[in-house]
C-alpha cells in the first residue's frame, strides 16, 4: 500500500483489508477462531500461515492485523504485534528478549508497573538489572558492559518530563550488541523519531493517545520482522497477551484522528506552558520546549514538538496542589493521559505513592507537582480554568 503517503493519509487508509462486502469502515472480525475448507488446508496453515491466513485470535486476527499494519507504517517499523495492554507489551518485549544470566540496564524514572517488572520480576528469573539516572550519559556508559543484553527506558519520563538522549544511549548499547527497547508513550507516534535515532524495539500503551478517548486498554510492540516474528511472537502467542479484535477496532478508529488530536493538544500544551511560566503561584512549569527546561536543546533536537503533557509545581506543597485540583472545572482528576479530555494527576499521592518520599524526591516528584495531560478542548477555556484554580491556591 501507499508507501509514499504522509502520516495523516496512512492513519486513515494504511493496512485496511476489505472483505467481499466492500465496507467503508474497517470490519470488526469478532471471532476467536477460523474455519478451514479442508483438513489439508488446516494442516498447511499450521505448517505455515500466509499473510492473510489466520488460525486463532491469540496468534492474530484480521482486525488486529489491520491495526498492526497501520501503526507499523506510521512508526516506520517492519512489523508490529498488538497486545492486551501497554504493560503486556512492555512485559513481552523484556521477557522475550532476556533470559537467566543476562544483564539489563534501565533508566530509574519509569512508569510504576514498568519499574515493578525490571526491579521485581526480571531478577526472579535470574536477570541482573542495573538502574541508572537516565539523563546522565556517564551513568549509562558506566553501566553498559560486554554481556549487557538490553537497555530499557522511557524516552520522555513521567511525570517530570525528563528526556533520554535516544541516539547517545543507542550508540553505547550498539557497541556491546545490546537491544535498545524504548517505551515511547509520552513522545506519541506523531512526534516519535525513536527508530531513526537508534531504538530497535518501540513500545506503546495504545490506551493513551492512540485510543485517545478513554475507552480501551491496549499496547503494541514494534520492530524488525525478524524480532517481532522470531523473538516476540512465540512468547506472546503462547502466553496470551493478545489484543482483542474489538479493542483493535477501537484503536484503528483512534488512529484515524491521532494526528489531529495530538497536534491540537500539543498546541494547547505549549500555549499553557508559555502562559503559566513565571506565574507567582508556581515554583516550576515543566514542558520540554520551554527554554527553562533543563534539557531544552535536546528536547528541540529530539522532539518535533513539546508534546501533550506538562507538569506544574504549585508553591505551598500538597495543600495548595489539592486546592488547585479541586477548583478545576474542565480538567478532570484522573490518572489516564493522552485523552481528548484534559486530565490532572497528583503523582505524589496516586501514581507514585508506592515509591515513598525519598525515592519521590530523588525523582523530582514534589508534593506540589501536578501532571497535566492536555486534551482537545478550547485553549482559552483551558487557560481560564487553570488561572481561576491557581487563584485559589
Ligand atoms: C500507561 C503507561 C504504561 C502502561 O500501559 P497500560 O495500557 O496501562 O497497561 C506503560 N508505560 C507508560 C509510559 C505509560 O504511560
Amino acid at each position: 500500500m501507499g508507501n509514499n503517503w504522509k502520516t495523516r493519509t496512512k492513519l486513515v487508509h494504511e493496512g485496511i483489508r476489505r472483505s467481499q462486502y466492500g465496507e467503508v469502515a474497517e470490519a470488526l472480525f469478532l471471532t476467536q477462531g477460523f474455519v478451514y475448507d479442508s483438513a489439508e488446508q488446516a494442516e498447511a496453515r499450521f505448517i505455515e500461515a500466509g499473510d492473510d491466513e489466520f488460525i486463532y485470535a491469540r496468534y492474530g486476527n484480521p482486525t488486529v492485523r489491520m491495526f498492526e499494519d497501520r501503526i507499523a507504517a506510521i512508526e516506520g517499523a517492519e512489523d508490529a504485534f498488538a497486545t492486551a495492554s501497554g504493560m503486556a507489551a512492555v512485559n513481552a518485549a523484556l521477557m522475550s528478549t532476556l533470559r537467566a544470566g543476562d544483564h539489563l540496564v534501565s533508566a530509574r524514572a519509569l512508569f510504576g508497573s514498568c519499574l515493578y517488572i525490571v526491579e521485581e520480576i526480571l531478577p526472579r528469573f535470574g536477570v541482573e538489572v542495573t538502574l541508572v539516572d537516565g539523563t546522565d550519559l556517564d551513568q549509562w556508559q558506566a553501566a553498559i558492559r560486554p554481556g549487557t543484553k538490553a537497555v530499557f527506558f522511557e524516552t520522555l519520563s513521567n511525570p517530570t518530563l525528563e528526556l533520554i538522549d535516544i541516539k547517545s544511549v543507542s550508540d553505547l548499547a550498539r557497541d556491546v550488541g545490546a537491544t535498545v527497547i524504548v517505551d515511547n508513550v509520552f513522545a506519541t507516534p506523531i512526534y516519535s523519531r525513536a527508530f531513526e535515532l537508534g531504538a530497535e524495539v518501540v513500545v506503546y500503551s495504545t490506551t493513551k493517545h492512540i485510543d485517545g478517548q478513554g475507552r480501551c486498554l491496549g499496547g503494541v510492540v514494534l520492530g524488525t520482522r525478524d524480532y517481532i516474528r522470531k523473538t516476540l511472537e512465540p512468547y506472546l502467542k503462547h502466553t496470551g497477551g493478545a489484543m482483542s479484535p474489538f479493542n483493535a477496532w477501537v484503536m484503528l478508529k483512534g488512529l484515524e484522528t491521532l494526528d489531529l488530536r495530538v497536534r491540537a493538544a500539543t498546541a494547547s500544551a505549549a500555549a499553557l506552558a508559555d502562559a503559566l511560566a513565571g506565574h507567582p503561584k508556581l515554583a516550576r512549569v515543566i514542558f520540554p520546549h520551554l527554554p527553562s527546561h533543563p534539557q531544552h536543546r535536546l528536547a528541540k533536537a529530539q522532539m518535533a514538538a513539546g508534546g501533550t503533557m506538562l507538569s506544574i509545581d504549585v508553591k505551598g506543597g500538597q495543600t495548595a496542589a489539592f486546592k488547585v485540583l479541586n477548583a478545576l472545572k474542565i480538567f478532570t482528576i484522573s490518572n489516564n493521559l493522552g485523552d481528548a479530555k484534559s486530565i490532572v494527576t497528583h503523582p505524589a499521592t496516586t501514581t507514585h505513592q508506592r515509591l515513598g518520599e525519598d525515592q519521590r524526591s530523588a525523582l523530582g516528584i514534589t508534593p506540589g507537582l501536578i501532571r497535566i495531560s492536555v486534551g482537545i478542548e478550547d485553549t482559552a477555556d483551558l487557560l481560564a480554568d487553570l488561572t481561576q484554580a491557581l487563584d485559589r491556591a
